[in-house]
């Protein structure tokens, strides 16, 4: 019944959410070391409250976090570095797809449907983590903020992926984690939707059609 699935990628297809707290845990025992004078947990709780206030994909969280101890320049500046290093070596580390994403992709794929992902994240950032995780050659397509500069639940990127497919809303399965932007914005033009409960963090506030507990009970959805 489906000709086409499209994923939402961060907490869908990627386990992201642990990808920010172990990358935060290793970044504020990396800035203490280097002689921030706080506790683990207080800059932890930092670097969270950054990203709950500018977004998850800040670019400059840890200048923000040592900002706030007003040291020494230099001395700031060496805090702030073996942050981000931190940060990028423990990514490469933990960035990981969900068990069985890529096996089961693949058998949607050999059951003819078009597969493509719609992501909230920048190009640069969307593409980084397909290639981490393996992922980078099993769509048709991957539509990120930088394309539309909407967000989900904005009707513009579901419109571009419709577009792109050349199908109609009802014929395309929408995959997410978020209710209030995936469902939502999936939904609202007309697509079919499937709940990722194992990524879920957030309110169900719109409910979806399916709902599957783990990647691989997608195919009793199709
Ligand atoms: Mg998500």
């Amino acid at each position: 019944m489906f000709k086409a699935i499209l994923f939402d990628l961060d907490n869908t297809l990627l386990d992201f959410l642990t990808f920010k707290k172990e990358t935060a845990k290793a970044a504020a025992k990396a800035m203490i070391k280097q002689g921030l004078p706080a506790t683990e947990i207080e800059v932890y709780g930092k670097i969270f409250s950054v990203y709950d206030e500018k977004g998850i994909e800040y670019q400059k969280t840890f200048y923000e976090v040592v900002k706030q101890y007003n040291l020494e320049l230099n001395l700031a500046e060496k805090i702030q570095q073996a942050g981000i290093i931190a940060y990028q070596q423990k990514k490469y580390e933990v960035l990981r797809s969900y068990p069985m994403v890529k096996p089961t992709l693949r058998k949607l794929r050999d059951k003819g449907l078009k597969l493509g992902i719609i992501s909230d994240a920048p190009r640069n950032k969307a593409w980084q983590r397909l290639v981490l995780t393996g992922l980078e050659n099993e769509f048709d397509f991957v539509i990120t903020f930088s394309d539309t500069q909407e967000y989900k639940s904005h009707p513009s990127p579901f419109t571009l992926a419709l577009k792109k497919l050349g199908v109609l809303p009802d014929a395309v399965l929408f995959v997410g984690d978020n209710p209030s932007k995936d469902i939502k914005g999936a939904k609202l033009i007309g697509m079919r939707t499937c709940l990722a409960r194992y990524g879920q963090h957030f309110k169900d506030d719109v409910k979806a059609d399916y709902e599957i507990g783990k990647f691989e009970d997608l195919m009793r959805v199709v």
